[in-house]
């Protein structure tokens, strides 16, 4: 697997007059996991979007692995093609099977061939444990198995990053673990993962790096063991005693 880095420079972002990003720095390497935490509405989602230009920067520039995806000349559908990205609502395709919601976009983007889309589409569904539910539509399965589905459809892609955000808080409590396993192995391949998460024994567990972000700016970033231990913005004091 090639995985590559994440490099966000002075990145703003304004909604109309609302300015949601006020210039975010944040250097992600290759295999590293960084999770970032904080209050809704604080532009976690809009900093993970960015970075495959689902927004598009008011301003600042943000490199992934080898390619500016803010440069215009960059074809971004290419560099998309090479970053997963898992959302809160599993975007399943309601109307195709469990197997055809993986092949549809290996062989549409990728242009791989049927046979070959359907064993990359088993041995990824076999790796989140849902072989067996491959002809099944998505309405069948539960939010877990959903949310695993979606992760198996990115990493078909073999992308060299993988963006979650918040993908087990839709989920009911006994399915969160499945899922959050399943990322965990991610995390120990090597996978650089940047990981928007209200899931604090996972960021203290996973990551290597944990970002806290408030009312659009990167407050307070470290290892877990700081964060959490050793907090020492006020802002951060007070999100950890309500999230604890
Ligand atoms: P978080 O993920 O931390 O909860 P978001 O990045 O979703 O925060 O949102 C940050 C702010 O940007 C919020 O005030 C939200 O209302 C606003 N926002 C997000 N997306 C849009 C949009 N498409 N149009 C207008 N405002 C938006
Ligand atoms: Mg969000």
């Amino acid at each position: 697997m090639t995985t590559f880095g994440v490099t966000v420079n002075g990145l703003h972002k304004k909604f109309g007059e609302n300015e949601v990003l006020k210039g975010i720095d944040l250097d992600v390497r290759p295999g590293e996991v960084v999770c970032i935490i904080g209050p809704s509405g604080s532009g976690k989602s809009t900093l993970l979007r960015s970075m495959n230009l689902l927004e598009v920067p008011s301003s600042g520039s943000i490199r992934v692995g080898d390619d500016e995806i803010t440069d215009i000349r960059t074809d971004i559908n290419a560099v998309r093609s090479h970053i997963g990205m898992v959302f809160q609502s599993f975007n399943l395709f309601p109307h195709m099977t469990v197997e055809r919601n993986i092949t549809v976009a290996l062989e549409r983007v990728k242009s791989v061939g049927k046979e070959e889309a359907k064993r990359i589409a088993l041995d990824r569904l076999r790796e989140v444990g849902l072989e067996a539910k491959a002809s099944s539509r998505p309405f069948n399965l539960s939010g877990g198995q959903q949310q695993r589905v979606a992760i198996a459809r990115a990493l078909a892609m073999q992308p060299g990053i993988m963006l979650f955000d918040e993908v087990t808080s839709a989920l009911d409590p006994e399915l969160v673990k499945g899922v959050l396993n399943i990322m965990m192995k991610l995390a120990s391949e090597g996978m650089t993962m940047v990981v928007v998460t209200h899931e604090m024994g996972f960021a203290r567990q996973v990551a290597d790096r944990v970002v806290f972000m408030d009312a659009g700016r990167i407050v307070e970033q470290g290892p877990p063991e700081q964060i959490f231990g050793d907090p020492q913005s006020p802002r951060l004091r007070s999100f950890l005693s309500e999230v604890l």
